[in-house]
């Protein structure tokens, strides 16, 4: 099939969201010689951290080895969700029952921190209140996803959610593929890269210093004080907060082998139809399915494109291969847009942990957020706030992620050598899930 068949002539392999919120330009600014808090990554979380600081009159610098902005938030399919990747039915053996409901109202406390955080610094991010449609592969999975929301609700857990069967689903999603599925109320959607400028415009308004362009190289400890190494000179400074999630270097190589970095990719077709667009994602309720390897859909930020995406194993190499391998997969779930063209293919890295938690703490005095599993836009905003609180002493930093070990793999360095043979065992699964 000729490129031209699968691309836009205007075809861009970067973020849709960057069309309208670009990464911001390097200054060639060197960081500060001294700071009190010194923040790795200028993603949602270290800028989440860095606002609640600067408003508490912290003298905070933000460094960031790329443009502020160049990692997962803003590349991400911007859904403000309020429950965390992880099935219930799955965490309970786990964690007990007990500790995975404060888990559950700890992502709908991130949800409603997130959310109220756009509407109080009223941040143009095009958030909308929309609920979502998880879509079950077979009656097997609807079964379960019913068991898990009853559950939920004898555990305490405000889920405001609802079962949808086979023939109350959205049009494009009935025609064999899926066996109903779920509504949840109260998960939003946002414009990814207008929430990341929000937060980076409101930091640096308050006084936060962000230096982009600037790796760190190392951080080593100092008396009670940390010297931060950088590309562009050293950082003294009395804190240290990491917040670099699916990219974290290695001069955090405790942090690094604690984490799984996994590649995302999505697509935004060209400008469609209204009506076309309505019948997708009714509302502008957005679409995940209820799987290990899910994909996920949705309207663009004015309901005139699709924005489709999953997760890969395979190395992002060759975007516009990529697209063209996207496209197919998000007409084989939604037929009526085959033959629709890709404008924008991207990708980014998002990280799991091993216990499928996130995780917030600190290690030989250096404080982190990160391990948000694939939740976090609101985690992650939420975590950054609480992991501010922390450094501020303030006795409401805590949330029930708090003294729980940050496990790892004997010998794992960071680098998921096993993600294909992981993948290949989640697809293995979910074709089980979809055969029912
Ligand atoms: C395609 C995709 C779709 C997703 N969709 C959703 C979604 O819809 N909803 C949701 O909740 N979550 C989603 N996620 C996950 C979510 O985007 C991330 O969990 C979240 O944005 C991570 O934010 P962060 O601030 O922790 O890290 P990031 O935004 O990834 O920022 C980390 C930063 O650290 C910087 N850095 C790395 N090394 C250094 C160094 N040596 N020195 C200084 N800086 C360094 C990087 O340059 C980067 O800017 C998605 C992720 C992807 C990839």
């Amino acid at each position: 099939m000729a490129a031209g068949d699968v691309l836009t002539d205007d075809f861009r392999a970067t973020p849709y969201w960057w069309d309208l919120a670009p990464r911001p330009e390097d200054e060639g600014v060197a960081p500060p010689a001294e700071a009190e808090v010194a923040i790795v990554g200028a993603g949602n979380v270290g800028l989440s951290a860095a606002l609640t600081l600067a408003r508490r009159g912290r003298g905070v610098v933000v460094l960031d080895a790329e443009a502020a902005g160049h990692g997962a938030s803003t590349r991400n399919a911007g859904y403000l969700g309020r429950q965390v990747w992880y099935k219930y039915g799955d965490m309970v053996p786990k964690l007990g029952r007990e500790r995975a409901a404060r888990v559950c109202r700890a992502a709908i406390d991130a949800h409603d921190y997130a959310a109220s955080l756009i509407e109080r610094e009223q941040i143009a991010c095009f958030y909308r209140n929309t609920g979502r449609f998880i879509a079950a592969p077979s009656k097997r999975v609807f079964d379960g996803l019913a068991r898990d929301l009853a559950m939920m609700q004898d555990d305490g857990v405000p889920v405001d959610a609802e079962m949808v069967e086979p023939e109350a689903a959205p049009p494009a999603y009935r025609a064999g593929r899926y066996h109903g599925g779920q509504t949840l109320r109260g998960n939003g959607v946002i414009h990814a890269g207008l929430y990341h400028a929000g937060l980076l415009e409101r930091a640096a308004r308050d006084g936060a210093r962000i230096v982009g362009h600037c790796p760190v190289q190392a951080i080593e400890r100092e008396g009670g004080a940390f010297r931060v190494f950088t590309a562009r000179g050293t950082v003294r400074a009395g804190h240290v907060i990491v917040a670099t999630n699916g990219y974290t270097p290695k001069a955090a190589q405790w942090l690094r082998r604690r984490l799984v970095p996994v590649d995302a990719f999505m697509i935004a077709t060209e400008p469609l139809a209204e009506d076309r667009i309505e019948r997708i994602a009714p509302g502008g309720r957005p679409m995940v399915e209820h799987c290990y390897s899910p994909c996920w859909i949705r309207p663009n930020e004015d309901g005139t494109r699709i924005l489709f995406g999953g997760l890969s194993a395979e190395p992002p190499a060759g975007l516009a291969r990529k697209a063209s391998f996207l496209r197919d997969a998000m007409v084989r779930i939604v037929p009526e847009l085959e033959g629709v063209r890709i404008s924008h293919c991207w990708t980014g890295k998002t990280a799991f942990t091993f216990d499928m938690l996130p995780h917030t703490g600190s290690h030989d005095g250096v404080e982190y957020a990160m391990g948000w599993c694939g939740s976090g836009v609101p985690m992650g905003t939420y975590l950054g706030y609480k992991t501010a609180l922390r450094v501020l002493g303030d006795p409401e930093s805590g949330t029930v992620f708090d003294g729980r070990p940050f496990p790892t793999k004997p010998f794992y360095t960071g680098r998921p050598w096993f993600l294909p043979l992981a993948v290949a065992w989640h697809k293995r699964k979910d074709r089980k899930l979809f055969r029912g």
